[in-house]
């Protein structure tokens, strides 16, 4: 191994104030997943994105489970779900005893791709995905990698047959659609500040909505569904999902500098497309009109076809070797061991990007020696 200074994928990046946050959270000991920072970061997420209303939980993945226990996910629902993904964003489909459709990505923006959407849809309520006819509980479309995927065709989707949507923009806090911010779209949005997204409170999550008792019920769900009452009363199953106050601050004062670090993943997006570029058989995804990715992971694809045999692996190896982290595209949830049996709709677009896609470094702290080292590297191994 190397012994040149590691370079991570993507690593927190804490800006002037977020310990001054913490440190008045311990000089009023508000050390409860409740307080003035809890509050101060709902409220500085509804100003950034426009939602009318929002919820911190303890990770992304509780939002998206609180989001289909408020739209009724049941055990024997379908649930349709982006395939090229994290898997977080389809746990807990299988949490709730449903079963997830995957569907297929698009190659414009990397995400579900309408067209399967609807067949999907269609395949469903025709009886031909469970053997009985079924209307789907719910979309989940993510924007991957801070790329907004094609929120007017799904949301009319979603219009056309009834199917409330669920947002996951775990990778796209500070990412537009059409001037509009993502996780704003669908029936509720998700955003996750686990340690490697743009901003992060150690681990942690949001949930947003304009629909105010879906918040409402979130927080209810998140604190272990309390009936009012001066007793311990219960009349549903509940959870424990809400964030501390402590992590909250970190959170208040990390978007202070959210701002600042889309600009920054963004400026080391433009410096690999401008240094990488011009080689063959390298290729980066654009950003088609009105679309604005905050550009959380940096990555390309690689066509050994056309870069004399080299392949995404060479490159990852390649880097490994000189301490630097990379890693390909997710992995599709339709080729996971654990959902195998799950039904898929569409073509060979999410395999396709998994086979030869590659996630640079791309934290918004790396320096623009770093960046040079990276871009070196890779042109070394290509000439
Ligand atoms: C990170 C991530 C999540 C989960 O968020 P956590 O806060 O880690 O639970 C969900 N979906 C996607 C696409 C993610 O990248």
């Amino acid at each position: 191994m190397s012994s040149s200074p590691k370079i991570w994928l993507s690593s927190p990046h804490m800006g002037p104030n977020e310990l001054k946050y913490v440190q008045d959270a311990f000089a009023t000991n508000w050390i409860a997943p409740l307080g003035p920072h809890v509050d101060g970061f709902e409220k500085d997420l509804q100003e950034f994105t426009g939602a009318a209303h929002a919820a911190v939980l303890s990770s992304g993945t509780a939002a998206i489970h609180l989001a289909l226990v408020i739209l009724g996910v049941k055990p024997g629902d379908l649930v349709l779900c982006q395939s090229m993904t994290f898997s977080a964003s389809a746990n807990p489909i299988a949490y709730l005893g449903a079963t997830p459709v995957f569907i297929d990505s698009e190659k414009e923006t990397w995400n579900m791709c309408p067209q399967a959407l609807e067949e999907g849809i269609l395949a469903c309520e025709a009886g031909k995905v469970s053997g009985k006819k079924q209307k789907p509980a719910a979309i989940i479309p993510v924007h991957l990698y801070g790329m907004p995927a094609k929120m007017d065709e799904i949301m009319a989707l979603s219009k056309k047959y009834g199917i409330p949507v669920v947002e996951d923009a775990a990778e796209a806090l500070g990412s537009t659609y059409k001037g509009k911010a993502c996780g704003t779209f669908g029936d509720m949005g998700v955003l996750s500040f686990n340690g490697n997204k743009i901003i992060t409170t150690s681990g942690g999550g949001a949930l947003l909505s304009d629909t105010e008792w879906m918040i409402n019920k979130a927080r209810f769900l998140a604190t272990q569904a309390r009936d009012e009452a001066p007793n311990y009363q219960h009349s549903h199953i509940g959870y424990n999902y809400r964030m501390s106050n402590v992590l909250a601050g970190i959170g208040r004062g990390q978007m202070e500098v959210l701002p600042e670090r889309v600009e920054q993943r963004r400026s080391n997006h433009a410096f690999y497309k401008k240094a990488l570029g011009d080689l063959s058989g390298i290729s980066f995804l654009e950003e088609p009109e009105g679309l604005h990715s905050n550009r959380w992971l940096s990555c390309i694809l690689v066509d050994p076809e056309n870069t004399g045999g080299i392949t995404r692996e060479n490159i990852r190896k390649f880097l490994w070797e000189d301490n630097i982290e990379s890693r390909p595209l997710w992995k599709p949830m339709h080729l996971q061991p654990v959902f195998q049996d799950a039904p898929y709709f569409g073509g060979r677009v999410a395999e396709e990007l998994f086979d030869n896609g590659l996630c640079l470094p791309s934290g918004s702290n790396l320096t623009e020696v770093d960046l040079e080292r990276v871009v070196e590297r890779v042109r070394d191994l290509g000439t």
